[in-house]
């Protein structure tokens, strides 16, 4: 079956939120203090999130990512991961994560049917790396992407958000690193999203900057197929690269006409755009799986054509974006 929204745009990609909580405080995503946290018994509980994933892949949803917050704070993840995993119709699960935990779980991880990771890593050098988190330890983080390369979580991904004057002087450290590591760094535009003051205006840089400082550097950036299937990745390796870099560009040059994402919030609202207000909760029709169907269709017919990031209100709309950050909806 296919699933397809109100444009016409084929849906079989489920990304899953299963908490707002998280180990770090990065600087783009939270705020520093006063960020209010679902309780525990407005989460959607692990049989219900089993329940959409059940509907969504009768319907045509065939790729699942678990996400947060921080999805490895959760307890009982591992349980849910081998229970989507054995899912009729799921042949694609991945999780993204900041990796502090990774080293404990990665293991467990891939036994329980995790196939991938997208590992979020903005600096390798410590003292930044804490800076923009506001608490991490670099060290955990490279010893959670390890893990993941050794338990064979295939593809590791890394995720790179650039920013102006923070770590946009590691460009060419991190595509060095795919010349030794079988690691596929992919740089994200700061997205202008949530409810704090993210810096976005201070630190945006569009990801074109990447290409200068290659070609400037000596690294002309090859395009390559994108590791792991399709996605909204430009992909690209440098000479000798055994891993690939990936640019992806919401800002700057939007993917919205290939959009094939539904998320699923901690608290169990389906939201057909991350910009966007319109959630839609799934409670009052968890029980009924063909209800629950014609939920899923029905916010799919109304998804808004593209968001309207970095517009700054120029884009004409009356609704104003969401003022959730990626925490609460899900990166
Ligand atoms: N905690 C996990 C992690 O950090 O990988 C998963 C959740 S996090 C919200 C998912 C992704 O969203 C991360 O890769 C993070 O870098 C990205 N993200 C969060 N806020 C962002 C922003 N304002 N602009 C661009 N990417 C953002
Ligand atoms: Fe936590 Fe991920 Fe947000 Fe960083 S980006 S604060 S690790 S949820």
């Amino acid at each position: 079956m296919t699933l397809t929204d109100g444009q016409g745009r084929k849906h079989d990609y489920l990304r899953i939120s299963i908490t707002d909580r998280c180990n770090l405080r990065c600087v783009y995503c939270m705020g520093e203090e006063g960020i209010e946290q679902l309780k525990h018994e407005d989460i959607l509980s692990y049989e219900d999130i089993l329940k959409v994933v059940r509907a969504g892949a009768e319907l045509g949803i065939s790729k699942i990512r678990i996400t947060g917050g921080e999805p490895l704070v959760r307890r009982g993840v591992v349980d849910l991961i081998r229970n989507i995993a054995a899912t009729p119709g799921i042949s694609d699960l991945a999780m993204t994560t900041n990796g502090i935990l990774l080293d404990k779980y990665a293991g467990e991880l891939k036994k329980a049917g995790l196939k991938r990771v997208n590992i979020s890593l903005d600096s390798m050098q410590p003292e930044k790396y804490n800076n923009i988190t506001r608490c991490g330890k670099l060290d955990q983080a490279l010893r959670g992407i390890e893990a993941a390369l050794d338990n064979k979580l295939n593809p590791v991904k890394l995720n790179v958000v650039l920013m102006k004057g923070v770590n946009d002087d590691e460009i060419i450290d991190f595509l060095e690193l795919t010349r030794k590591k079988t690691l596929h760094v992919r740089f994200i535009e700061y997205m202008p999203i949530g409810d704090h003051d993210c810096g976005y205006r201070d630190h945006y840089l569009p990801l074109t900057y990447i290409e200068e400082v290659a070609i400037k550097a000596g690294f002309p950036l090859t395009p390559v197929p994108l590791p792991g299937g399709a996605g909204p990745a430009e992909s690209y390796t440098i000479a000798g690269g055994q891993g690939t870099i990936g640019l992806i560009h919401p800002i700057s040059k939007h993917f919205c006409d290939t959009c094939n994402r539904l998320r699923l919030t901690a608290e169990g609202n389906l939201k057909a755009c991350l910009y966007w207000q319109d959630e839609t909760p799934v409670q009052p029709v968890i029980n009924d799986n063909e209800a629950l169907k014609d939920l899923i269709q029905e916010v799919l017919k109304s998804k808004p054509v593209e968001h309207q990031m970095g517009c700054d209100g120029k884009c004409g709309s009356v609704n104003p974006g969401s003022m959730r950050s990626m925490s609460k909806t899900g990166g």
